[in-house]
């Protein structure tokens, strides 16, 4: 078939596009890609440095004696080597990315450009502050920006993602407590919490217990307060939760866990879907990290560099980690240790400031949409998963109703007879050119299924998903199932043994013992 163009529309029939394998093992433009080391030559390198001459040696015999074991390749094979993985990534830049609860939303490159400002690219933590107060004013700004929107007196902008804001945040309420002289040992989390939560809270010491969610996917209230008693730390609670609701009975909630004179964190990844419509600071919320990575647009970056500064109630502010900034009018200074505060620091958390590269580029995209802006992105983004929850809620099985905030959540009972699983339908999408949306999480419903398109995807883009969505829901109720099971089909590889992958990871090559023994053989 021809284009309008006059160009083939399909890439030839499937038949023969498998019909032979390739002498290289290439097929076409898809490279295949081995691991560096199969590839390396000893006594080769891409760099041309002088032979050293002969020196005493001033390491004091912790000289290396054997070979360091780099990989050795020439100049050009080490850049096509990690050109070639990287053109392997799918990413937001390469197509829809709709991983819910994650939030990847477009990076705007504005926010690139101005990170990439000599100014704020190549200054050093260790410079004296004189010299950088352009800097610790961005870091002063974004604060200031975080603490408008949620409404609460201070912030901590030195922990580096969500994870280590919620373990700043808790580690705050156990200085609160630990003043108060009370040792409570419990942190009650819900069912649909983020994994997060609990190891948090078993990284501060406490002991979890869960609060099991209502049917409608909210937390259950009279459960929660039946579990509240003097034991407990804190609550911690994801608003919106992870099911894509708000929960409602949040004032309620804060009132109770006061009343028990504990402290309630609020897991804010989903900050995105409520900012600049409600102030968590008004809804009784002690702690809450914010992703700068999900909800100010900041790369997600292959698990790093990520920030989470976390904002504080008036309880907590004192507790607040070192470093931090002060300005008294003349100019900005840096509280660095405990003894320099006037208050009660838990102490530190990072080496420095926190992650100057996304501070820039958050700020950058705060200033850029304004007040109006923002509280927009958080309209748009539950604009377009209510777009998709509507598209598709006839074929697939919403547990929790037609109304979501920023994600849609949906069970596997629409595969129900079919012999296909939410990972053969995930997997199926692979070949459809779509990274699957979050898959098994929140544990709560069977067979999750949770997409977040967020609000830089056009209607086109989500028409043309919910096209292919609703194409394979209809080939899977049909009972095609080998689409499915033997997905995917045209990535480079497979499916994967996942299991062996998590349990069993070989992290390190070591070289083949001998020819016929594989380099993962050799590692195990
Ligand atoms: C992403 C996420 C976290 C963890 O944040 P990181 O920045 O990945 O450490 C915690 N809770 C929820 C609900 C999340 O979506």
């Amino acid at each position: 078939m021809m284009n309008k163009q006059g160009r083939p529309s399909q890439p030839q029939s499937d038949n023969a596009s498998k019909s032979f394998e390739t002498f290289s093992g290439h097929r076409g433009l898809q490279q295949e890609e081995g691991i560096i080391f199969d590839r390396a030559r000893s006594g080769e390198t891409g760099v041309d440095l002088p032979i050293p001459g002969s020196r005493p040696s001033r390491l004091g015999g912790l000289e290396r004696t054997e070979e360091i074991g780099l990989a050795g390749l020439s100049e050009p094979e080490a850049v096509r080597h990690y050109v070639r993985l990287s053109q392997k990534n799918y990413s937001i830049d390469t197509g829809f990315y709709p991983l819910g609860s994650c939030t990847m939303k477009h990076n705007p490159r504005l926010n690139e450009k101005v990170a990439r400002l000599p100014g704020f690219a190549d200054i050093h933590p260790l410079q004296p502050v004189q010299t950088v107060q352009g800097a610790l004013e961005v870091i002063d700004t974004l604060a200031h920006w975080l603490k408008e929107l949620t409404g609460m007196p201070a912030v901590a902008m030195s922990p580096k993602a969500g994870a280590h804001g919620e373990l700043c945040g808790l580690m705050a309420i156990r200085a609160a407590l630990e003043a108060q002289g009370d040792a409570r040992k419990v942190v009650l989390v819900p069912e649909s919490a983020h994994g997060t939560n609990p190891a948090t809270a078993a990284q501060c010491g406490y002991a979890i217990k869960t609060i099991p969610a209502a049917d409608d996917g909210l937390i259950h209230l009279d459960e929660l307060k039946a579990q509240l008693n003097d034991e407990v730390a804190a609550v911690m609670l994801t608003n919106p939760n992870t099911c894509g609701l708000f929960e409602r009975d949040i004032v309620a909630v804060a009132d109770a866990v006061h009343a028990a004179g504990a402290y309630l964190y609020c897991d804010g990844a989903n900050f995105n879907a409520i900012m600049g419509k409600v102030r968590p600071g008004d809804l009784g919320i002690d702690a809450m990290h914010i992703n700068l990575h999900k909800t100010f647009s900041t790369p997600h970056g292959g698990g790093g560099p990520g920030a989470g500064p976390v904002v504080l109630s008036a309880a907590l502010a004192p507790y607040a980690p070192v470093p931090y900034i002060v300005n008294e009018g003349d100019g900005y200074h840096v509280i660095e240790t405990e003894e320099q505060s006037d208050v009660s620091p838990l102490g530190r958390m990072t080496a420095f400031y926190g992650q100057m590269g996304m501070f820039t580029r958050a700020l950058t995209y705060a200033m850029s949409h304004g007040a109006d802006g923002l509280r927009q992105v958080a309209e748009d983004a539950v604009l377009n998963a209510n777009y998709v929850l509507a598209k598709l809620k006839d074929l697939f099985s919403a547990p929790f109703g037609d109304r979501c905030m920023h994600e849609c959540l949906f069970d596997d009972a629409f595969l129900k007879d079919t012999g296909i699983t939410t990972l053969d339908f995930a997997k199926a999408m692979i070949d459809e050119g779509y990274h699957p949306m979050t898959v098994y999480f929140p544990l709560v419903v069977h067979g999750a299924m949770l997409i977040e398109p967020t609000e830089t995807e056009s209607k086109e883009t989500l028409d043309r998903f919910c096209q292919v969505m609703r194409s394979l829901a209809l080939e899977a109720k049909d009972g095609q199932s080998d689409r499915f099971t033997q997905a995917p089909q045209y990535t480079p590889r497979r499916r994967l043994d996942e299991t062996q992958a998590a349990r069993n990871p070989v992290l390190r090559w070591l070289p083949p013992k001998s020819d016929d023994i594989s380099p993962l053989q050799a590692a195990e």
